[in-house]
C-alpha cells in the first residue's frame, strides 16, 4: 500500500505519536496530538518539543528525549512517577470543561535508515486507573515491535501499521476487506492473517459500515475532499460470540486513477466500558445496599416531584433513622452492622409500592418518596408498616437483634415544593420522633400529627372494642309503601365507646376499612345480625327479612363465601331472609373478583341490594347483567328535596328504570309525609327513614307498637 495510506492510518490512531530528529525538531505528529492539544501537524513541524510545551523543560520527559537521542536509551514514564506530563486535555463538546488526560509516555530511539538519529514518543490515555498498567504493558510491547521492524525495513509505515495495537482494516467501496493488521483480526478473535485476501464484507463484522461508506462516497464526490470521522463507539460480536465494544474511526482515502480505499481504525474498549459502567453505578448507588445514594436520591426525587401539581398528586417524603444502630455496630462489629443495613433496606423496599423511591442517605439514614392521592393514608400506612417491619427481630449468626426506627414525614406541597426543603423538614420531624423515645412517626405539619394520632388511637380503640364487645347492632325498619307494612330491617352498627357515648358508624367504619380491621369487625357484624335475625324470627314466629351492609374490604375477602356457607350448614343463617347491601362503586371497582363474589353469595341463596344508588356511577347497564334484586336510592335525593323538582324527577326516573329491570326499589331518607306520598305516587316499593323510624336497638324494635304499621314486623 502507498506510504500516504500508512501515514493517514497513523494519524488516526487512538494514541499520540511524535517523532523527533537528533536536532530536537519534530518531524512527525499525528492527529491525536492535534485533537488533544490544539497544535496541528503542519504547525509543529520543525518546532522543538520544548518550544511548544515549555512546562516540560527539565522534566523527566525532557531527559528521556535526551537519553533516547544521545544515548539510545528508551524510557517508560508512567503517570504514577511522571510529575509533569504533556498538557493534553480530553476533547469535550464544551470547550470550558477541560479534563486533563492521565497518560503513560514511552520514549524510544529509532533508526529510520538514514544517517540521522530519531526518537519516537508515544502517549496513551490511561485515565481509567484499572487500565493504566495494562495500557503501559501493551504500549511498550507494541512500540518495541514498531521500532524493531522499522529498523529492519525501509517501509517504515507498513511496519508501524502492522505492529500497532490499534486494529486497522482496509476495504474497498463494496465493503470487501483488502487487508488488516494483526491487531485488527486479533480483536475480533481471529488469527492474524484472517482478513487478508478472504472474501469478507466489513459490514458483516462491523454493522453500519455500509451506510458510512455511502455517506463518505457522496461527500467525496460532492466536495472532493477527505472526511475524517471522530472516534465513535460500536458494539460488535467477536468470533467466539462474545459482545465487545470498539472505539473506532472511519476514513476514506481517494486515490487518483484508482478505486478509493477505506479503512477503520479501532480499539477494544470493552474493559474500559465495563469499568465506566461500574464507576457510574458506584457514583449513583450505595455499594452496601445497592439503593440509590444521596446524590442520586436528589435527582430522582426532583424528577418525581416534577408535574405533581399538574397531576394533582401529593407526595410524602419520609426520613428514617434506625434506632440503636450504633449499639449494634459497637456490640456485634461492623460486619453484622453491614448485614443489618442490607436487611433493613430489603425490608424497607418491601414496605413500598413499585413506584415509590427509597435511598440510603448515609450511615443508618434512609429516605423515601411516595406519591399518593388526597384521601390516601399512604404516608401513615407506609410509616406504620416500616415501624412494624424494622421492629421485628433480625437474626445474624444465631444472635437475635432488635432495633427500631424513627420516622419524620414532610409533605408536598404544604411543607415545601423542592426535595431539599422537604427532606430538611422530614429530618427535623425525625428528630422529634427520636427525642420522644424513637419507634415513632412525626409529621412536619401539626395538623397531620393530630389527625394521625387520632387515627392511631381510633385503631387501637376499635381493636379493643371488638374484644370488649362494645359494638351493638341497631335496626331500621323498611316499610312497604303500598300498605305501610314492614318489609324488613336494615342492620346498622353502633359503638358504645367509653367516655364518648353512642358513636355512629361514619366516625369509625372508614378507619376500620383502611386498617383492615373491618374484616374482623365485619365477621362480628354478620354473626351478630344473623343471631338477631333468628331471635326476631323465633319471637315473632315468622321470618323477618334483614339487610346487612358489606364494606368493600369484606366483599373482597375471598373467604367471605366460605364463612357464609358454614353459617348455612350450621343452621345459623337462612339465606332466604338475608340481603347484603353493597355500593355500586365498590362493586364496579372490584372488577371480576367482586362480580365472582357476588355470584357466589347469590348462589348460596342470599339476595343482593345496591346501596346508595345515584351517588356514583348510576349505571343501569350492570344492573341488568348481575344477579341483583334490590336498588336503594341514596338518601341525598330525598332529604330536604320537597321543593327540589329535579331531584324528585330523578327519583321518579330511577324507579321507572329499576322496575323495567324487575328490581325492587327502596328509597332512603324518607323524613316527611310529603316525601312518603311522593314516593307512593311514583310507585316506589319501599321507604326507609326517620319519618317511619330511626335505627332502633333490638329491644326497641321488638317493643314498637305493631299497630304503628298496618301489618307489624312481619315478612309479607
Ligand atoms: P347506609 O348504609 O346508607 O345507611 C343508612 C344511613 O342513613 C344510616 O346511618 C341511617 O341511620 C341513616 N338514615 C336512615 N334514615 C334516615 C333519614 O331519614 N334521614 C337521615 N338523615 N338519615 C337517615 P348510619 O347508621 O349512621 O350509618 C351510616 C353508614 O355507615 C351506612 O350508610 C353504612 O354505609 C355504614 N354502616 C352502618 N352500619 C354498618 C355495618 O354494619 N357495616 C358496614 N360495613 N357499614 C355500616
Ligand atoms: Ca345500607
Ligand atoms: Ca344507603
Amino acid at each position: 500500500m502507498a506510504k500516504n495510506i500508512y501515514l493517514r492510518i497513523l494519524s488516526q490512531l487512538d494514541t499520540g505519536i511524535i517523532v523527533i530528529s537528533s536536532d530536537r525538531n519534530i518531524i512527525y505528529w499525528n492527529d491525536w496530538m492535534y485533537i488533544h492539544c490544539g497544535y496541528s501537524p503542519e504547525l509543529v513541524k520543525s518546532h522543538k518539543l520544548m518550544e511548544l510545551f515549555p512546562e516540560l523543560i527539565d522534566t523527566r520527559i525532557d531527559r528521556a528525549v535526551f537519553k533516547a537521542l544521545d544515548y539510545k536509551c528508551p524510557s517508560i514514564l508512567s503517570a504514577k512517577l511522571l510529575k509533569v506530563t504533556f498538557p493534553l486535555y480530553k476533547k469535550s463538546i464544551t470547550s470550558c470543561s477541560k479534563t486533563f488526560i492521565t497518560q503513560s509516555v514511552l520514549v524510544k530511539p529509532i533508526e529510520l535508515g538514514d544517517e540521522d538519529d530519531y526518537c519516537i514518543i508515544s502517549i496513551s490515555d490511561t485515565s481509567s486507573a484499572d487500565l493504566r498498567e495494562k495500557a503501559l504493558r501493551e504500549q511498550s510491547h507494541s512500540l518495541n515491535n514498531i521500532i524493531k521492524q522499522i529498523q529492519k525495513s525501509d517501509n517504515q509505515f507498513k511496519l508501524i501499521f502492522d505492529s500497532t495495537t490499534n486494529g486497522i482494516i482496509v476495504f474497498e467501496e463494496s465493503g470487501k476487506i483488502i487487508s488488516s493488521n494483526g491487531a485488527g483480526s486479533a480483536i475480533f478473535g481471529y488469527p492474524e492473517d484472517h482478513f487478508s485476501g478472504a472474501d469478507i464484507n466489513i459490514d458483516s463484522i462491523m454493522p453500519g459500515t455500509k451506510g458510512r461508506i455511502k455517506y463518505f462516497k457522496e461527500h467525496i464526490e460532492s466536495k472532493n475532499n477527505r472526511q475524517i470521522m471522530d472516534f465513535e463507539e460500536v458494539e460488535v460480536i467477536r468470533h467466539d460470540g462474545e459482545t465487545i465494544f470498539l472505539s473506532y474511526s472511519f476514513d476514506c482515502m481517494p486515490i487518483k486513477n484508482s478505486k478509493n480505499k477505506y479503512f477503520v481504525s479501532f480499539n477494544d474498549i470493552t474493559e474500559k466500558k465495563r469499568t465506566e459502567e461500574a464507576l457510574f453505578h458506584l457514583a449513583k448507588y450505595d455499594s452496601l445496599t445497592n439503593l440509590p445514594n444521596r446524590n442520586n436520591f436528589f435527582d430522582i426525587a426532583n424528577r418525581a416531584l416534577n408535574g405533581c401539581d399538574r397531576r394533582r398528586e401529593l407526595v410524602s417524603v419520609l426520613f428514617i433513622d434506625i434506632d440503636r444502630f450504633k449499639t449494634v455496630n459497637d456490640t456485634y462489629g461492623h460486619n453484622v452492622g453491614d448485614r443489618l443495613l442490607q436487611e433493613v433496606s430489603i425490608r424497607l423496599t418491601n414496605c413500598l409500592r413499585k413506584d415509590d423511591i427509597v435511598a440510603r442517605l448515609s450511615g443508618d439514614e434512609f429516605a423515601i418518596v411516595a406519591k399518593h392521592n388526597v384521601d390516601d393514608r399512604a404516608p401513615i400506612s407506609i410509616a406504620e408498616k416500616i415501624i412494624s417491619e424494622i421492629g421485628k427481630a433480625f437474626i445474624f449468626d444465631g444472635n437475635e437483634i432488635h432495633i427500631g426506627s424513627s420516622i419524620g414525614i414532610a409533605q408536598y406541597p404544604e411543607d415545601g415544593k423542592d426535595i431539599e426543603t422537604l427532606l430538611t423538614k422530614a429530618d427535623r420531624s425525625m428528630y422529634d420522633s427520636k427525642n420522644s423515645g424513637g419507634n415513632l412517626v412525626r409529621f412536619f405539619t401539626n395538623e397531620m400529627n393530630r389527625s394521625m394520632q387520632t387515627r392511631i388511637k381510633m385503631e387501637v380503640d376499635i381493636r379493643r372494642a371488638i374484644e370488649n364487645n362494645e359494638f351493638e347492632m341497631y335496626f331500621q325498619p323498611l316499610i312497604n309503601l303500598s300498605d305501610s307494612s314492614i318489609y324488613g330491617v336494615e342492620t346498622l352498627i353502633r359503638w358504645h365507646r367509653p367516655n364518648c357515648g353512642l358513636v355512629l358508624p361514619e366516625e369509625f367504619i372508614s378507619t376500620a376499612e383502611e386498617c383492615g380491621l373491618i374484616v374482623q369487625l365485619g365477621d362480628w357484624i354478620i354473626e351478630n345480625a344473623l343471631s338477631k335475625q333468628r331471635l326476631l324470627t323465633e319471637t315473632l314466629g315468622e321470618g323477618v327479612r334483614m339487610t346487612i351492609n358489606l364494606s368493600p374490604r369484606q366483599f373482597r375477602d375471598s373467604s367471605l363465601a366460605d364463612k357464609l356457607e358454614i353459617f348455612i350448614e350450621n343452621n345459623l343463617a337462612d339465606p332466604n331472609f338475608i340481603v347484603f347491601e353493597i355500593t355500586e362503586g365498590h362493586l364496579l371497582e372490584g372488577g371480576k373478583q367482586s362480580v365472582d363474589m357476588l355470584k357466589k353469595i347469590k348462589k348460596l341463596g342470599f339476595s343482593i341490594a345496591i346501596d346508595d344508588f345515584g351517588t356514583g356511577y348510576s349505571s343501569f347497564s350492570y344492573l341488568r347483567d348481575l344477579p341483583i334484586e334490590i336498588l336503594k336510592i341514596d338518601k341525598s335525593f330525598l332529604i330536604d328535596s320537597e321543593n327540589d323538582a329535579t331531584s324528585l324527577k330523578l327519583v321518579s326516573c330511577i324507579v321507572d328504570l329499576a322496575h323495567a329491570l324487575d328490581l325492587t326499589v327502596i328509597a332512603e331518607g324518607v323524613e316527611s309525609e310529603t316525601i312518603k306520598e311522593f314516593l307512593q305516587g311514583v310507585h316506589c316499593d319501599i321507604g326507609q327513614g326517620y319519618y317511619f323510624d330511626k335505627p332502633l336497638s333490638i329491644n326497641d324494635l321488638l317493643a314498637i307498637n305493631s299497630d304503628k304499621y298496618e301489618k307489624g314486623l312481619r315478612k309479607h
